[in-house]
């Protein structure tokens, strides 16, 4: 048998293994990919913050109208009351002195209220702001997320149509190895990250890089057997 021929076929047969392999290795990392899921955590957080900011926005808005109503009814029992205070109708001076202590008590309570839904507005700006932040952001990843997925699709179509050509590329090289060494490619590939048959390269292994020995070399050159590297133990190809 001609090893050099056959490991020459292993090779080629070699070089589409590790195309299919890296192609069905994409193939999973596209399935699952990382940008695609980021992406989906970013929104999903995006949409709960602007859920909890509209809430509390609404929340703030019923206060304020609880505060409004509140300072309505204020204004209207301190007109009324300096109605009365100035009406003439009073004349007991303990009860006038009653009515412009309950008269300052109702605009302190009016001045109060005033502070509170000017607050209250401010922080519902605030949180408007916050809203049509998380809104452009929520935009702008949707956005990402589509155009992402359309690039995944993209190449997932590419590499399931490159695949089944390259699986029937694989059957026909792999006929064409001696079943010896098929089964020795096959035993080995496994465990050597696909890369089975290396090429030597100035008296040393391609791969490891290890020099070779003079019997390694003698056989070699002989080309009566499969020579193995001494350090990694790949399948030498010598090339003259
Ligand atoms: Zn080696």
């Amino acid at each position: 048998m001609n090893w050099r021929t056959q490991l020459r076929r292993t090779l080629q047969l070699q070089l589409v293994d590790r195309r299919i392999s890296a192609l069905t290795l994409e193939r999973r990392q596209l399935m699952t990919d990382e940008r695609t899921q980021a992406l989906q955590r970013a929104i999903r957080t995006d949409q709960q913050q602007l859920e909890q900011t509209v809430a509390e926005w609404e929340r703030l808005l019923r206060h304020q109208r609880v505060l409004e109503l509140e300072h309505k009814g204020k204004l209207q029992e301190r007109d009324r009351s300096v109605q009365r205070l100035y009406g003439g109708s009073m004349h007991n001076a303990r009860d006038l002195d009653g009515l412009q202590k309950n008269i300052a008590g109702t605009e302190a309570r009016i001045g109060e209220l005033e502070t509170e839904i000017l607050e209250t507005m401010e922080r519902r700006d605030v949180l408007s702001e916050q809203r049509s932040k998380l809104e452009d952001s929520l935009a702008r990843n949707r956005a990402a997320l589509d155009q992402r997925s359309k690039e995944v699709q993209r190449r997932l179509g590419e590499v399931d149509g490159q695949l089944p050509s390259l699986q029937v590329d694989r059957e026909e090289r792999a006929r064409q190895v001696d079943v010896t060494v098929l089964r020795e490619y096959e035993r080995m590939r496994g465990g050597l990250d696909g890369v089975v048959v290396a090429k030597v390269s100035e008296s040393s292994c391609g791969l490891c890089g290890v020099e070779l020995s003079a019997m390694v070399l003698n056989t070699l050159r002989h080309g009566e057997d499969l020579v193995r590297c001494e350090h990694c133990g790949r399948l030498l190809l010598d090339e003259p």
